[in-house]
Parts: C-alpha cells; sequence; structure tokens
C-alpha cells in the first residue's frame, strides 16, 4: 500500500531524490551499511565510526549543510529548512533509498534544538542553536540518575544560583555518548523549597570543563556506549538556563516527546532488512523449512508490516495537520518489544552457536548475538515500556492514576 500524499508533496519527493543524487558523493553509499538497524551497544559503531571519519562524509555533510538539511525539520529563521514532518519523512525515505545517511552527531539535532526553539529566548536561540547546526556542540543527555530513572523529577542533582552563574554539583549515570560529546543538558534542582517537579532547571554546561569527569559503563554487550558523570561545582552562565530558573520540568516533557516520537514512519525499513538478513541466515543454517522457525519469521514479518502500516497511519494524521499524540508511546513500545522477542529468534536460529562468541580480543560478539543483548536496552532507555504502557492507560485510554505510594 502506498499513501497518496498529494501532487505537492510527490513534487517534493522527486525533487529531493534528485538532489540527493546530484550531491551525495560518490562512494558514500558503499563506505558502511547506513541503513542498519541500530542498536545501542555497539555493533557495527567502529566501522561506522570509521566511514564517518571518511573525506567523503565530510563532504556530505558539507553538502547538508549548505542545503539547509543537517536539521531540516527546524524552521528557517533557526537555519533549518522549515519541513513539515511528512516532508521530514520524505526525506529519510530517499535518504534511505540511496543508502546515504542522515548527518547526527549528537542529541542537539532532535532533543536540544527543539527545545530551545520552544523554550529559549531569543537570544538563547541566535547563540545555541547555530553551533548545533554546525557540529560545533555535541550534546549528551545528562537527566537520569543513581537513583533517578523512571521518577525522573525525584532527582537529587544539586543546582546553585551564585550571581549571574549556576553551580552544578551531582552524579548523572547511564549518558549515551559522553564520550564524544562537548556539552551536555543537564537537570538540576535549583530550588529544593518547591515541590518536586517545580524546582528543577534545564541548563547547558560545558563537559568539557576539568569540573566534570567521566567513566565508560559496560553493557551487556560488551560495549562501553554510556557513561557515569560526575559534576563537581560546574559553573554555567544563568544564560544557559533554558526556559528560566524552575522551568526544567516543562522543556524536559518537550525534549522526551521528541525522543520518543523518533521516526515512526521510516524505522519499518530497517527492521525490513534486518528480517531479510534473519531469513537468509535460517536459509545458511538449514532451518527454514523448520516449521516453528517458519511461524516464528511469519511472526516476525507480521510485525514488520504493522510498524509500516502504523507509519503510514502517523504520516496520514501529520497529513491532515493533527499533532502526534500518545502514538509516540505505542510506537516505543511496539518497537522495542519486537526487537527484544528477534533477537531471541534469531537465537533459536542460531542455535547451540549462539552460546559461542567468536575469537578474538576484548568481548567480540556476532552480529545476531549483538542484536539479542542490545535489543535488551530498547524497553528501558527513553522511558521504560511499563512507563509507556502508564502513559497510554492514563493518557490514551483515560484510565484512573495507578496509585501513588506517599513520599
Ligand atoms: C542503553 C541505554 C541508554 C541510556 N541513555 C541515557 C542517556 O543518554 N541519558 C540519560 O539521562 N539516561 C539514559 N538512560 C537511562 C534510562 O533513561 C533509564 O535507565 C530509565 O529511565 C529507567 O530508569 P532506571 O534505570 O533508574 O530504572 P527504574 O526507574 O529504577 O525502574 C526499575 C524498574 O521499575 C519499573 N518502574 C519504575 N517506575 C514504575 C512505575 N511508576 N510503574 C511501573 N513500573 C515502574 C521500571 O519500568 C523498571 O522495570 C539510558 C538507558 C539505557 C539502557
Amino acid at each position: 500500500m502506498e499513501l497518496d500524499l498529494g501532487p505537492e508533496v510527490a513534487q517534493f519527493r522527486a525533487e529531493i531524490r534528485d538532489w540527493i543524487g546530484g550531491h551525495a558523493p560518490a562512494g558514500l553509499a558503499d563506505l558502511t551499511d547506513w541503513n542498519n538497524v541500530v542498536t545501542t551497544g555497539g555493533y557495527g559503531s567502529e566501522q561506522r565510526a570509521a566511514a564517518m571519519r571518511h573525506p567523503s562524509y565530510a563532504e556530505w555533510e558539507h553538502e547538508l549543510s549548505d542545503a539547509r538539511l543537517i536539521c531540516p525539520q527546524w524552521p528557517a529563521e533557526f537555519g533549518g529548512n522549515g519541513l513539515d514532518a511528512v516532508r521530514v519523512s520524505v526525506f529519510n525515505e530517499e535518504l534511505y533509498r540511496a543508502g546515504v545517511p542522515r548527518v547526527v552527531r549528537g542529541m542537539g539535532e532532535s532533543l536540544v534544538g527543539p527545545s530551545v526553539i520552544v523554550h529559549g529566548t531569543p537570544e538563547q536561540q541566535a547563540y545555541f542553536l547555530p553551533r548545533i547546526i554546525s557540529g560545533e556542540d555535541v550534546y549528551c543527555q545528562g537527566f537520569s540518575e543513581p537513583g533517578t530513572g523512571s521518577d525522573l523529577a525525584g532527582l537529587q542533582t544539586k543546582g546553585e544560583v551564585d550571581g549571574d552563574e549556576v553551580v552544578i554539583t551531582g552524579q548523572k549515570l547511564w549518558t549515551s555518548g559522553a564520550a564524544r560529546a562537548n556539552k551536555m543538558f543537564v537537570l538540576c534542582r535549583t530550588d529544593p523549597a518547591a515541590e518536586k517537579h517545580a524546582g528543577i532547571s534545564y541548563v547547558l554546561i560545558d563537559f568539557t570543563d576539568p569540573r566534570v569527569s567521566y567513566r565508560p559503563v559496560r553493557q551487556l554487550t560488551g560495549a562501553a556506549e554510556f557513561c557515569e558523570d560526575f559534576l563537581d561545582g560546574v559553573r554555567a552562565p544563568l544564560f544557559n538556563v533554558i526556559g528560566g530558573l524552575g522551568n526544567g520540568w516543562r522543556v524536559a516533557m518537550t525534549t522526551l516527546g521528541y525522543e520518543r516520537g523518533g521516526s515512526a514512519s521510516v524505522q519499518h525499513l530497517a527492521y525490513e532488512r534486518e528480517f531479510w538478513a534473519l531469513t537468509e541466515t535460517a536459509r545458511k543454517r538449514g532451518v527454514a523449512a523448520d516449521a516453528r522457525i517458519r511461524q516464528q519469521l511469519a511472526w516476525a514479518y507480521t510485525q514488520v508490516e504493522i510498524m509500516r502500516f502504523a507509519g503510514l497511519r502517523a504520516l496520514a494524521g501529520l497529513a491532515q495537520g493533527r499533532r502526534p499524540g500518545p502514538e509516540a508511546s505505542i510506537n516505543k513500545l511496539f518497537w522495542s518489544e519486537y526487537h527484544k522477542r528477534l533477537g531471541e529468534i534469531a537465537m533459536s536460529i542460531e542455535g547451540s552457536d549462539a552460546l559461542i562468541r567468536p575469537p578474538g580480543d576484548g568481548y567480540p560478539t556476532t552480529g545476531w548475538q549483538n542484536a539479542f543483548l542490545a535489543s535488551r536496552a530498547g524497553s528501558i532507555y527513553s522511558g521504560t515500556n511499563e512507563i509507556q504502557r502508564n502513559i497510554i492507560a492514563e493518557r490514551a485510554l483515560g484510565l484512573p492514576k495507578e496509585p501513588r505510594v506517599p513520599a
């Protein structure tokens, strides 16, 4: 099924396809499989990192930047292209079709930028947004703490206002991409006397400050893609507080809305590729005729198709001007549960070989071992699936709120 998005979108698709064809550097698509399912955990990340160091990637970055396509969804006044959600999806689809990447350096493009656009002052927008587009500022997310993940509003990191600065002290945990970042967006408690959600501020800090230290946390896959971070009196000007002191919760909710929404209309494409790769593995291992395996693969295919139709439905809604609602939670729940199950199916196809790691230094894993192990994280990050179920129950279905334990 193809969705008819009208002649204007069809024309945009033709134009952007031509543009990609004319501007993507020759050989860029061959550097790596840019369309691979990305699992947090690092498999293939060295190959991806090497491809990103290739001169063709820098050239592509330059082309996208000149065409205002690094952050295409941002309004033109902030350096974006002002593309609506439908056109951004079409752009992503066409990049996918051409096998070339979208340039994403950190969490600035998708999370910090939109939050600064919604809640920042004109001066903050003028200062912070161009630095995200140019790649000068690469952000990581400092929300979770050792005792605070789902209950984010219970965070303990202190932010003390000292003159025209805020001084931040505390510990953050599970910070993805911290080692690549030079900035962090931090939630800290600037008013301990205020009600839990009210005393929080959203501050952009210099992550290269000597009062910041961090160390990697090793994951189930053997990779160490995230870190624990220690902020020991890090100073940031009050100018770096987005949304004003004590308003951090509202800003954080904007950020999380973008984090959970993802690119619902194109994500099935990567899962579809992965599905066919697994089917090929089943053939090579001689189990493709096994009725049990066939049933599992058939199930996986139906899930990928459901993701495709859900994506089309989301796109159709956007084309009609409807704002995304609880779809973000439904989408996050669906893909993460699917991927965990797919990892298990991959393990049953690999059979007893799945139990043995390939030889080599460090902690090497095969692609399917990695998919199995890394997929377990999908139902934890961006808000656990239990939390997503609560959101769907309470905000979409209108069920009674879960009972709260008194503090
Ligand atoms: C791969 C990965 C990358 C991450 N990257 C980042 C990052 O870059 N920056 C960042 O700030 N954080 C990051 N996180 C942290 C992530 O946001 C938290 O792990 C997550 O919010 C859960 O918090 P927690 O680990 O403290 O678990 P807890 O909140 O302690 O939850 C423990 C269990 O209790 C359940 N639970 C908790 N509350 C409820 C409730 N009200 N109802 C029902 N069940 C409940 C949870 O679902 C979970 O199963 C990352 C995590 C992972 C796994």
